[in-house]
């Protein structure tokens, strides 16, 4: 699938610092510790409705560990998904009599378009599920032959043949990337699309991993699992196997992804390869709020990326409300983030367009130290407002200074001024 244009990036003279993450598996701050060639997969959208601010923080979020990773001199494999097909989609897509297909298209669009303004470098893959069914299919089908899914008939009067589940009872790993009690389990597994009582299932929380046809909905062909479509966490297990190197080094995505989504894909990635490592570091952004509830669609308290741009704010001001928070606190939209924001951009602007500053060599070293330092972020940015307020009493006059610093908020922050 088409993704979307990369924005230049400059050169900065050095190297960035080693990056340390916190992995949620282990619980600790860890170096990422990658080869030569650095890879990371995350999680995509499901295109049934628009990029909102707490989808921008996530890609936002990855796109710095890429730029870091980057600038400590790794080559980066970036991956990412497209869920364009899922129950949420066709719910979405009858309930607004709109063609599945349509929808998906035009909401795929819109997040092509928000990527690009808010200066986010694209995956070198950018996958569909519907363009990826034949590896997802091979997935389900090695799961099935060796004997860790199971069938499970359609009940009476949904359909014929037979949906496909994974035997967590067979998966030793599972918990292993949540670490969380069965009780925490339950709390969230059905909100987050599993189907804890359906009758007939081994465990209650096995995942679906074929479902098969069922009357008014699309299916694609397969000869051993029968007409159907793949269920949501086994679309990128299949992807990140197919084009990524194994164990790859970030997996990432919301803290809402953790359970079910990130612990079933790299179970059935165990399962299916007998890997015991599917990525070596879980990183997950927090949730982002408004009106005092997470930003969600069923909630439908969204603050939406394209509707802000429409109103005329810069981009670079909504990717800078999202940097001035760090990406493993939940935090509240409001207004106000938004006039900060535009008021540090603007200081940033005048302070960088004088003819000579304070030098920018420690300051440089005091933003790559902070991103290493599992994304500080808002310490970079306090770093960078220092330089600009020292400058603009007068302090330096390093001719040089402004333009290196402006070239080092590109690269590593994504800042253009
Ligand atoms: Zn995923």
């Amino acid at each position: 699938m088409k993704s979307w244009p990369t924005p230049f990036v400059p050169a900065v003279p050095g190297h960035g610092d080693p990056l340390r993450l916190y992995d949620t598996a282990s619980g600790a701050v860890r170096p990422v510790d990658a080869g030569e060639v650095a890879r990371m997969y995350v999680c995509g959208i499901t295109p049934y409705d628009a990029t909102h601010l707490g989808h921008a923080a996530t890609y936002v979020t990855f796109d710095l560990v890429g730029r870091a990773l980057r600038d400590a001199g790794h080559v980066v494999e970036y991956v990412q998904n497209v869920t364009d097909i899922d129950d949420p989609l066709l719910e979405r897509a009858a309930r607004d009599g709109r063609d599945w297909r349509e929808l998906a298209t035009a909401e795929i669009d819109l997040f092509r378009d928000d990527m690009t303004a808010l200066a986010v470098i694209p995956p070198d893959e950018y996958r569909g599920v519907v363009e990826s069914m034949d590896e997802i299919a091979a997935v389900v089908r090695r799961l099935l032959g060796s004997g860790v899914a199971y069938r499970l008939p359609v009940p009476d009067g949904e359909g014929t043949g037979s949906d496909v589940y994974l035997d967590l009872g067979m998966t030793p790993s599972f918990g292993e990337v949540s670490g969380w009690s069965a009780d925490q389990m339950d709390a969230v597994f059905a909100e987050r699309g599993g189907d804890p009582d359906r009758e007939g299932k081994r465990g209650r929380f096995d995942p679906l991993l074929w479902r098969a046809v069922r009357a008014g909905e699309p299916s694609w062909a397969d000869d051993e699992l029968g007409p159907g479509r793949p269920g949501w966490h086994v679309e990128c297990t299949a992807i990140a196997l197919e084009h990524l190197a194994h164990p790859f080094d970030v997996q990432g995505g919301g803290t809402d992804l953790i359970f079910p989504h990130h612990e079933m894909s790299a179970v059935q990635s165990v399962a299916a390869t007998g890997d015991p490592t599917f990525a070596r570091l879980y990183v997950h952004q927090a949730m982002v709020g408004y009106d005092g509830h997470k930003m969600s669609k069923s909630k439908g308290n969204l603050v939406l990326v394209s509707a802000l741009r429409a109103d005329g704010v810069d981009p670079m001001t909504i990717r800078l409300v999202l940097l001035a928070h760090h990406y493993r606190s939940d935090w509240d939209y409001t207004g106000d983030l938004l006039d900060a924001a535009q008021t540090r951009l603007d200081r940033w602007r005048e302070a960088l367009s004088v003819n000579g500053g304070l030098d920018a060599l420690p300051t440089i070293a005091a933003v790559r130290a902070a991103v290493a330092d599992d994304l500080d972020v808002p310490r970079a940015l306090a770093a960078v407002d220092a330089w600009c307020e020292r400058t603009l009493a007068g302090e330096g006059d390093d001719p040089g200074a402004p333009g290196l610093l402006a070239r080092t908020l590109d690269a590593l922050l994504g800042i253009r001024l």
